[in-house]
């Protein structure tokens, strides 16, 4: 067992720290906080430069072809400097790439796969709808109808991360309604320009800087050539891309603990009561040590299941439990930071009250905590219990 990264991964690690630190320093994190509801072009272009975009997508669509291991070493620097850039940077390999590689034909592959390497393409997932996200199954009520070489979508998503920004949306739609559920579902590439959508933006309490909407389909036509796998098989296919997605889930989690404990550690050892370091009282320092204790815990589950996927192992289970633990982290690392800061953390012009906010959204997305849990208690053998 070896839990040491090759020179290759430590150089990978010291290329982006030095990178977020010149191009996402706290300040621009602020700014983008205040004034962004999506990572800025540019920054987003220099990414691409660096070859993040595409750095699991094989050599031969023009990425890089790195491994999982790799990739979580590079979004734990990008999301411990900004969880909004990180899910900007990431999110059209999750939910563009990553499906096409999974499912596409290679046609598709050929025509979508080099301009998300170089960043000319941006993705997003519309899977949720307003009836629920967790029941997905039961909730989904858009469709999909063929009429001649068109499919016609109808019907309406919610929360959808970055869609107003997307080129492309990866659209989950009923195409059979006569079978269950499970085996009438597709997936659809749509162009996010087509006529009949429209997207509008939804407030929301975190995450500025990397906004969700709501989006309508009015009798929308899409290629049947934009079908992504095959028909009606559409769930299947999609659950073996949403499970590397909690793996960057976890990081999202893991990048907010480790900003708000060093934050939180830098003011414990500056702030000034009865004479002392703020740091020198004793339950301060366990508060510390606790978050700690939880991120540590969280980066070495989210680099075992990275492990196991590039071992080409079952990681479900595992990464289930990483999604929570690092949830676990982000949430104390935020709480206790706030403790810390006292009235300060309470102040909009300090980041702690940014990742008090942000923490709070991976705890129900992609999958909340409590659905993760009754997936790992299946696995004991354990009646499912819904
Ligand atoms: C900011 C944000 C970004 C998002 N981005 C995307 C995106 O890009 N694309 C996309 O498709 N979706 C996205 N989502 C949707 C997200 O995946 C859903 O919010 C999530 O699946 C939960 O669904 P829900 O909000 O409808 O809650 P519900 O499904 O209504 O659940 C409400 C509560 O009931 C609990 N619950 C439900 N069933 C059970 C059960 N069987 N056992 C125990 N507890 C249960 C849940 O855990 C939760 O606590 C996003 C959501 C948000 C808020």
């Amino acid at each position: 067992m070896d839990f040491a990264f090759t020179d290759e991964q430590n150089l990978i690690r010291e290329t982006y720290r030095e990178f977020c630190q010149k191009e996402l320093n706290p300040e621009y994190v602020r700014w983008m906080d205040e004034n962004c509801d999506y990572p800025p072009d540019d920054l987003l272009e220099k990414f691409a430069a660096l070859g993040t975009m595409g750095a699991t997508i094989p050599e031969q669509y023009g990425g890089s072809g790195l491994s999982m291991v790799d990739n979580c070493i590079i979004y734990e620097e990008i999301g411990t400097a900004s969880v909004a850039a990180s899910m900007g940077v990431g999110i059209s390999t999750t939910f563009g790439a990553k499906p096409i590689l999974e499912m596409g034909t290679e046609a598709q592959k050929q025509k979508h796969l080099p301009r998300i390497v170089e960043g000319k393409e941006k993705w997003a997932l519309a899977l949720t709808e307003p009836a629920g996200g967790t029941d997905i199954l039961g909730a989904i009520r858009t469709t999909a109808e063929k009429k001649g070489d068109r499919y016609v979508i109808n019907g309406q998503k919610l929360w959808i991360s970055g869609a107003h920004k997307a080129d492309y949306l990866t659209t989950v739609v009923i195409t059979d309604k006569n079978v269950e559920r499970k085996n009438g579902l597709s997936v659809l590439i749509v162009d996010a320009k087509t006529p009949g959508i429209t997207i509008r933006p939804v407030k929301k309490l975190g995450v500025h800087a990397f906004g969700v909407n709501e989006i309508f389909f009015d009798d929308v036509e899409v290629p049947v050539e934009n079908l992504l796998g095959k028909e009606n098989k559409g769930w299947y296919q999609l659950l073996t891309t949403l499970n590397p997605e909690r793996i960057s889930t976890s990081l999202l989690s893991l990048g907010i603990a480790k900003s708000a404990f060093e934050y939180a550690l830098n003011y414990a050892k500056e702030r000034m009561a009865f004479g002392k370091t703020i740091g020198s009282f004793q339950i301060l320092q366990h508060y510390l040590a606790d978050i700690a204790i939880e991120t540590e815990n969280a980066r070495n589950l989210i680099y075992k299941c990275a492990w196991l996927y590039d071992a080409g192992q079952r990681y479900d289970v595992e990464v289930s439990m990483a999604k929570i633990v690092a949830c676990r982290a982000s949430e104390l690392a935020a709480r206790y930071g706030m403790e810390i800061m006292g009235g300060f953390g309470f102040a909009m012009e300090y980041d702690m009250q940014r990742h008090f906010r942000d923490y709070k959204q991976m705890m129900f997305s992609p999958i909340s905590d409590e659905m993760a849990k009754n997936y790992i208690a299946q696995s004991f053998g354990l009646p499912k219990s819904y």
